[in-house]
């Protein structure tokens, strides 16, 4: 097995290494740092988990360890897709090249330009930068990428989901042709191909067995379920995760609800707080300074639950996530492999719920054949009787509120959704139709029409008003059973109001 020590690194790195508490090197670390501290260009197919970061982030100190930086002539440049993930790789740059006199600059959105202005000018060994923000500073001046001796782009296939492409391909020609160019991607999607054809010359190809297989210590879940309708689909989805998230009760520590879409991102995290839980969104429209307290807030335990978009989360190290929500089948397969791998981390036990409306299935179909596993499926759990969730008619009843079972209370009671989120108050929010009460024997349709607005309700819409007064003094009649004894037929004289 290969050691740290074989591979020729700079021995102030392997110091770094050593505190770090690495002992081995992972494969592709194994693999592409040898090839990288030749010279060569790297194309590496891997993912985020496997190390990857450290196999470019290595070999460039050490080479970089010779030579000095000039004034906004950066010596080497690494673009990543996100925000998040560009300060991820100067956190780990910070690691690794702390017993050196290396200088670092992080390019990325949200941040002052005066600042990084004077970091620049000042000299960079290493610029670590998103596409938008680094060709930002260039069009203003600032920056000459022609010193570039070594190039990183990180999560190519994210840059190509984000449309970053041409950004890259200006960015590679900004740099000079004598760079040496170390790629890395998880998939090789043909417009990737491309790029690599064009920009990397004769490049060592290293790969790591991907990752389409999720860890066993995760236990996951699926509940596919059959929406009362289809527009109905989200609120019952909100729904359903907070009763999964109250049957799991103590188990969840903390957990990463994944979105599809930002919108979505948005609207379970308004959901979730409105109904007490302690959860916040984060995605790529929102400020970097709300990113970085929100992710701050959510590894030290302040945020319980981080509702987030794929992009925003991808390849975030956060240790100790108890459980992941998909709130959303991911359409694309792979993304449910680093979902779920955001739990389950290090041995520990991890757990990943995923919702399925049944029009989803034929994303969980191909999420099946990936991970060649079939995710164990469960019914929603036990809710709410249909009686009790029906609020808006328990609220138009004239007993006492002390009589009225404890779901039919309006969430307006703010104290106890706080306290306790429960599965009572899930009955009361939007025009929530849960699908999860739908008890087995009844079929979701016929719920949603005992559900749907009261008969009377409707009628009344349609009925001239004479009418409806007739039929509301026949209710009263029903209601306040205030005619005794008359069968089914009842005069019309004591059907007169008084
Ligand atoms: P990455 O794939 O670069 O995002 O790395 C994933 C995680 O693995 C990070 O938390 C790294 O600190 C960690 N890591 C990287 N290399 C090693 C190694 N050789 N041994 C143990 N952990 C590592």
């Amino acid at each position: 097995m290969t050691k740290f020590s074989d591979l020729e690194l700079d021995p102030r790195v392997l110091k770094a290494i050593e505190e770090a508490g690495y002992e081995t090197p992972t494969p592709i670390q194994a693999q592409a740092i040898p090839h990288a501290l030749t010279g060569r260009d790297v194309l590496g197919i891997a993912q985020t988990g496997t190390g990857k970061t450290a196999s470019f982030v290595l070999p460039m100190i050490t080479m970089l360890g010779k030579g000095r930086a000039r004034a906004r002539m950066p010596r080497s440049l690494v673009l990543a897709p996100t925000r998040e993930l560009a300060a991820q790789v100067a956190e780990n740059f910070e690691t690794y090249a702390k017993h050196t006199k290396l200088t670092m600059a992080l390019l990325i959105g949200g941040v002052s330009f005066k600042d990084q202005d004077r970091l620049i000018d000042r000299g960079v060994d290493v610029l670590i930068a998103t596409p938008g923000r680094l060709l930002d500073h260039f069009q203003r001046g600032k920056l000459m990428l022609t010193g570039v001796q070594i190039m990183v782009v990180d999560e190519a296939d994210r840059m190509l989901d984000m449309g970053f492409i041409p950004d890259i391909e200006k960015i590679f020609k900004l740099t000079p042709f004598t760079r040496q160019t170390l790629f890395f991607s998880a998939t090789m999607a043909p417009e990737i191909t491309r790029i690599t054809q064009e920009f990397l010359h004769n490049p060592e190809r290293v790969e790591v067995a991907r990752q389409a297989t999720t860890s066993d210590t995760i236990v996951q879940a699926v509940c596919v379920f059959k929406p009362s309708r289809k527009d109905r689909t989200a609120s019952e989805k909100r729904n359903l995760l907070r009763l999964i998230i109250e049957n799991e009760g103590d188990k969840i520590t903390n957990g990463i609800i994944f979105c599809n879409r930002k919108i979505d991102v948005d609207l379970v995290a308004k959901s979730m707080k409105k109904h007490g839980y302690d959860a916040s969104p984060i995605h790529g429209d929102l400020d970097q300074s709300v990113r970085t307290r929100t992710l701050n807030g959510f590894r030290d335990g302040e945020i319980r639950f981080l509702i987030a978009s794929d992009v925003a989360a991808r390849g975030l190290d956060i240790p100790n996530v108890s459980h992941v929500f998909n709130f959303d089948v991911p359409i694309h397969a792979e993304d449910y492999v680093h979902r779920v791998g955001r739990t389950g981390r290090a041995g520990r036990e991890g757990h990943a719920f995923t919702l399925c409306p049944v029009a989803d299935e034929k994303y969980l179909n191909a999420i099946e054949a990936l991970v060649k596993q079939t995710v164990p499926r469960i019914d929603p759990p036990n809710a709410l009787k249909p009686a009790k969730a029906d609020a808006p008619q328990e609220e138009k009843s004239s007993a006492p509120a002390k009589d009225k079972p404890a779901a039919a209370k309006p969430a307006r009671s703010r104290s106890r959704a706080k306290a306790a989120p429960e599965v009572a108050s899930a009955a009361t929010e939007e025009t929530v139709q849960p699908v999860a009460e739908t008890p087995t024997e009844q079929p979701a349709e016929k719920v949603a029409r005992t559900r749907s607005k009261p008969a009377e309700a409707k009628l009344a819409e349609k009925q001239p008003a004479a009418k409806q007064d007739q039929r509301n003094r026949g209710r009263q009649r029903n209601d306040n059973n205030a005619i005794v004894g008359m069968g089914d037929h009842v005069p019309a004289f004591l059907q007169r109001s008084l």
